[in-house]
């Protein structure tokens, strides 16, 4: 790839192939901000509604360091209200991504919440669309049933995809 772009930057803005690349960039991140802008106003909308229970104790949802966390098969009476609010929605009941939250920050950060319906992996330093990309927005509008009917279409995972179409 780099023997189709100049190796001088003045050269690579000249470059057709370079301003593709700098338009799909430019597009990803408009995206990303219509998307993070529609997306807070669901999840806030949520959070409200959760809000109206007493906060989480922060204990409830557990695990050992670096291993999965889930909620206790007992929850406490405060957390089980938010647990079974998460769960309602999620469209992968069995495959919510626990780590990716802070409990203790639910109460506080609605974009804690939206954590819960994205990929595996989400950091503490996510914490708003603003610092969340395109993937993990579309997952957040696929597996949070809050969005369905906010949607003409079905959002499906793509199947098949050759990567190398794409870099050729
Ligand atoms: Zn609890």
């Amino acid at each position: 790839m780099m023997s189709t772009v100049g190796s001088q930057p003045a050269n690579r803005f000249s470059d057709p192939e370079f301003q593709n690349w700098l338009k799909v960039a430019r597009s990803l991140l408009v995206l990303r901000d219509g998307l993070g802008e529609f997306t807070k106003q669901e999840i806030d909308s949520f959070h409200q509604i959760l809000k109206q229970n007493p906060p989480p104790c922060g204990k409830c949802i557990e695990g050992k360091k670096n291993a999965p966390k889930k909620p206790k098969a007992q929850p406490c009476t405060d957390c089980q209200p938010w647990i079974e609010g998460i769960t309602k929605v999620h469209c992968n009941k069995g495959g919510i991504y626990w780590n990716n939250s802070s409990t203790a920050n639910w109460a506080t950060n609605a974009w804690e919440l939206a954590k819960l319906y994205m990929g595996k992996g989400q950091t503490p330093g996510n914490k708003g669309p603003h610092k969340t990309d395109c993937a993990g927005l579309l997952t957040l509008i696929s597996q949070c049933k809050l969005f369905k009917s906010k949607l003409n279409t079905s959002l499906k995972p793509i199947q098949n995809v050759s990567y190398a179409s794409i870099w050729t």
